[in-house]
C-alpha cells in the first residue's frame, strides 16, 4: 500500500491465474473478467491459468471461451478428455495436483485462490512466495496454515486482497482511515438456513435444506458451514491473520438480510457499515482492482425494497460451532488447523448422509480433544507441517464419524 495507487490501465492489464475456475468464486470471477472486457476493451484482465477439479467440460468451455494460456484439471485420469476437448484451441492442457501447483507458479500479476477447502494451500502458497497479488476467497488457506501464509506474505510488495465479502468489506472500510483509532471489526453472518430453528427441528436437517442459504448461491462446503455458522467462526481466524486483530477486536452479528457485509468501529465512536446487495461480484470487482475501482455486473441494492434491516446476537447454543471456532482463535497453537480439517471430514460425511447435521459440531469438538491430547499443540511451522497435521486430523476426525454414525 505504500507505492503509488496504479492508473487504471495498469490494473486492467493485470494477468490473472483463476485456481478453482469452475465454483461459483470463480465463475463470478470470471463473469467479472466478462464485465471488464466489454466495459475497458478485449484486452482487459489476460488470463494465464484457469484450473478445475473434475469438471472437465465446464474448464474447457470455459478455456475455449476466454483464451487463457494454460488450462489445469486436478484430476490427472482427465487429462486426456481434457487435451481432447482443447485441441486446437491453442490453449495448453495439463492435470495433477503438482500441475495445480505450476500453474499458480506461472507468470500472472493476480491469483484468485477460489479452490475450496485445504486442497487450496500448497498452489495459492505458491503464489503467494512469488509475490503475486492473492485475492482469496479460500479462507481454509489462512485458517489452516495463517502464521505460514503470514511469513510468506511478509515481504510481498502486495497484501492479500480477501474476496471474501465480510473481509473485502473490512478493507474497503479500512482503506484510508486512521487504522490506529480502529476499535473493532464486526462481520455479519446470514445466520443461515435455520437461523429461527429450535435444536429440535434442526436434529432432521438434510443435505438439501442446508445447502439452500436464503440470500448467497455457493458451493455445498461453505453453505454448510454458513448453516451451522462455523463459516462466521472460521472467518473471525481469517479476520485476525488478515487484519492482525486478536479476537477482542473482532465481532459477530446476525443480519438476516445480508446487505451489511461488516462494520467497522472507531476510537471516536463512529460505526462504518459497508453494504451492497448480497452478489460476491461486487467484493471480487473490489478485489480485481484494488486499490481503485472497476465497473462491476453486480446487481444494485434497493434499499427501499427491502425495507428493514435487522440485527441479532448470534445463538452460541444451538450453533456451537461458532463458540469452537472462538476457542480455537483464543487458544491458537495448532487448533485453527485442526478445527478446519475436522469441520471439512464432518461437513463431507454430513453430506454423504453419514452423519446428522447437529453431529458436525459433535464430530468437530470430539476431534479437537482427541487431538489435543495425541498432539503437542504447537502451530504448524511450514506448508509440510500443516499438511501433516491436515492428514493426521482428517484420520482421526474419520474415526470418530464412523464411530458416530
Ligand atoms: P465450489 O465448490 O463452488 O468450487 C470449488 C472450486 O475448487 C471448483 O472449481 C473445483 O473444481 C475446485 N476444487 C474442488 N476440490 C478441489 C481439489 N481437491 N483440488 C483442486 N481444486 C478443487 O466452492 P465456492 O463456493 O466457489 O468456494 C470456493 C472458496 O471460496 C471456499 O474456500 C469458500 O469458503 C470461499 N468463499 C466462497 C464464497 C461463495 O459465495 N461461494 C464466499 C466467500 C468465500
Ligand atoms: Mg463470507
Amino acid at each position: 500500500m505504500s507505492e503509488a495507487r496504479p492508473d487504471l490501465s495498469q490494473i486492467l492489464s493485470r494477468k490473472v491465474t483463476v485456481l478453482g475456475a469452475t465454483g461459483t468464486v470463480g465463475v463470478a470471477t470470471l463473469d467479472v473478467i466478462r464485465h471488464a472486457r466489454k466495459t475497458y476493451g478485449a484486452d482487459a484482465f489476460p488470463l494465464q491459468a484457469l484450473t478445475a477439479q473434475k469438471s472437465v467440460d465446464a474448464l474447457a468451455l470455459l478455456a475455449h471461451e476466454l483464451k487463457p494460456e494454460l488450462a489445469v484439471i486436478g484430476d490427472a485420469s482427465l487429462l486426456s478428455e481434457l487435451r481432447e476437448k482443447l485441441s486446437g484451441s491453442g490453449v495448453r492442457a495439463e492435470a495433477g495436483q503438482e500441475a495445480l501447483i505450476d500453474a499458480a507458479k506461472e507468470p500472472s500479476d493476480v491469483v484468485m485462490a477460489a479452490i475450496v477447502g485445504a486442497a487450496g494451500l500448497a498452489p495459492t502458497l505458491a503464489a503467494a512466495e512469488r509475490g503475486a497479488i492473492i485475492t482469496l476467497a479460500n479462507k481454509e488457506c489462512l485458517v489452516a496454515a495463517g502464521p505460514v501464509f503470514r511469513k510468506a506474505m511478509a515481504n510481498a510488495r502486495h497484501k492479500m486482497v480477501p474476496v471474501d465479502s465480510e473481509h473485502n468489506a473490512a478493507l474497503q472500510l479500512l482503506d484510508g482511515s486512521d487504522t490506529a483509532a480502529l476499535e473493532k471489526i464486526t462481520l455479519t453472518a446470514s445466520g443461515g438456513p435455520f437461523r429461527t430453528w429450535t435444536m429440535e427441528r434442526m436434529r432432521s436437517v438434510t443435505p438439501e435444506q442446508a445447502v439452500a442459504h436464503p440470500n448467497w448461491s455457493m458451493g455445498a462446503k461453505i453453505s454448510v458451514d454458513s448453516a451451522t455458522l462455523m463459516n462466521k467462526g472460521l472467518e473471525l481466524i481469517e479476520a485476525h491473520y488478515l487484519f492482525d486483530l486478536p479476537l477482542e477486536q473482532l465481532d459477530a452479528v446476525v443480519h438476516a438480510q445480508s446487505v451489511v457485509h461488516c462494520l467497522v468501529s472507531y476510537t471516536d465512536g463512529s460505526q462504518l457499515a459497508h453494504l451492497s446487495a448480497p452478489d460476491m461480484r461486487v467484493p471480487i470487482s473490489y478485489a480485481l482492482g484494488w486499490p481503485r475501482r472497476i465497473s462491476s455486473p453486480a446487481r444494485r441494492l434497493d434499499l427501499a425494497q427491502i425495507g428493514q434491516l435487522t440485527f441479532e446476537a448470534p445463538d452460541m447454543e444451538r450453533f456451537p460451532c461458532l463458540r469452537l471456532a472462538r476457542d480455537c482463535l483464543q487458544s491458537g497453537g495448532a487448533a485453527p488447523t485442526i478445527l478446519n480439517a475436522a469441520n471439512e471430514v464432518a461437513v463431507e460425511y454430513f453430506l454423504g448422509r453419514r452423519i446428522a447435521f447437529l453431529g458436525i459440531a459433535e464430530i468437530v469438538e470430539s476431534t479437537l480433544s482427541a487431538m489435543s491430547r495425541e498432539t503437542n499443540g504447537a502451530a504448524p511451522a511450514s506448508l509440510a507441517e500443516v499438511l501433516a497435521l491436515d492428514a493426521e486430523t482428517r484420520a482421526r476426525a474419520r474415526e470418530i464419524c464412523r464411530a458416530a454414525a
